[in-house]
C-alpha cells in the first residue's frame, strides 16, 4: 500500500463512524432537513443533520423518527454531523407513537435521556441500556406505561449517582421499609429522624419506590393503585428536585393511573 492510500484511507476513518442509536428527537432544519438527536452506546448523544429526510421520497426519513433504533453512518461534518445511511433494526417508535399514552411516556423518557447525556461521559453505555430497556418495555406494553417511567427515571438518576435510599432511614440507618421519605435527603426516613416537609405515603408505597428502584417487576405490578399514585409524586419530585426544573412534557402525562 502507498504512503497517499494509506492516509487518504485513515482520513476517511477519521471523517465518518457507524454506530448503533435511539432517536430522542428530531426537529427542523432548512427547507428539507432534519437534526436528529440520537442515544449511541458508544458515542453518547450525538446531533446530525439527515438530509432531504422531509421529502416525501425519502427513505431515510421514515427510518429516523423518534424511537426507532437504527444502525447509522455517520461523516463528521464543519459544524453538524452528518447521516448518509441509517438501517432499521427495532421499529420501537412505530408502535409507541401508535397509542398517545405511550407516545407522551416515551417523550418524558427521551427527553430525560438527552439532559442526562447532555455532557460526555462515562454513563453513557448505562444510559443507552436503561433507555433502550425501558422502550422495549413500552412497546411490549407488558407493564403500566406510568410504572415503566417512574423506574426508568429512578435508575436513570442513580445511575448520574443520585440513587436514593428507600430501604433503610437515610440519617441514622435503621432499617426499613419506613413510612416517610424526603425527597431533599434522598429517600426514606424513620419517624425520629423525619424532618418537616417530608411526605408520608406509607411503608407499602416506600417498598414500591424500592421495587422501581431495582426493577423488582413481580411487586411492582402487584402494587396497589394507591401506592402506586404515591409513589408516582414522589418520583416526580425526585427528579424534578435533581433536574432543577421540571421537565416540560411531564405536564403532558395524564397521571392518572
Ligand atoms: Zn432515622
Amino acid at each position: 500500500m502507498t504512503t497517499s492510500v494509506m492516509s487518504r484511507n485513515a482520513s476517511f476513518a477519521a471523517r465518518s463512524y457507524r454506530t448503533h442509536g435511539i432517536v430522542l428527537r428530531t426537529y427542523k432544519l432548512g427547507e428539507a432537513d432534519r437534526i436528529i438527536v440520537m442515544l449511541s452506546p458508544e458515542y453518547g448523544q450525538i446531533r446530525a443533520v439527515a438530509k432531504g429526510v422531509r421529502r416525501t421520497s425519502s427513505k431515510l426519513g421514515a427510518t429516523l423518527e423518534p424511537f426507532m433504533l437504527v444502525d447509522a453512518q455517520i461523516v463528521h461534518g464543519r459544524t453538524l454531523d452528518i447521516i448518509t445511511q441509517a438501517q432499521l433494526q427495532r421499529p420501537y417508535g412505530q408502535l409507541i407513537a401508535a397509542d398517545y399514552t405511550l407516545f407522551t411516556t416515551a417523550n418524558v423518557m427521551a427527553e430525560t435521556a438527552e439532559r442526562l447525556t447532555q455532557t460526555d461521559d462515562e454513563s453513557s453505555a448505562v444510559q443507552y441500556r436503561l433507555f433502550h430497556g425501558a422502550l422495549a418495555a413500552l412497546s411490549r406494553n407488558q407493564h403500566n406505561p406510568s410504572r415503566v417511567l417512574d423506574s426508568y427515571l429512578l435508575r436513570a438518576l442513580a445511575a448520574e449517582g443520585w440513587a436514593p435510599n428507600f430501604s433503610e432511614c437515610v440519617k441514622c440507618g435503621r432499617p426499613g421499609p419506613h413510612a416517610s421519605v424526603n425527597i431533599v435527603l434522598g429517600g426514606s426516613v424513620c419517624v425520629d429522624c423525619k424532618p418537616s416537609g417530608s411526605l408520608s405515603p406509607g411503608p407499602s408505597a416506600v417498598m414500591l419506590l424500592a421495587a422501581l428502584l431495582a426493577g423488582d417487576w413481580d411487586l411492582i405490578d402487584a402494587a396497589d393503585m394507591a401506592d402506586q399514585r404515591a409513589a408516582s409524586g414522589i418520583v416526580t419530585g425526585y427528579v424534578q428536585w435533581h433536574l432543577e426544573r421540571a421537565l416540560t412534557s411531564m405536564r403532558h402525562i395524564e397521571r392518572t393511573t
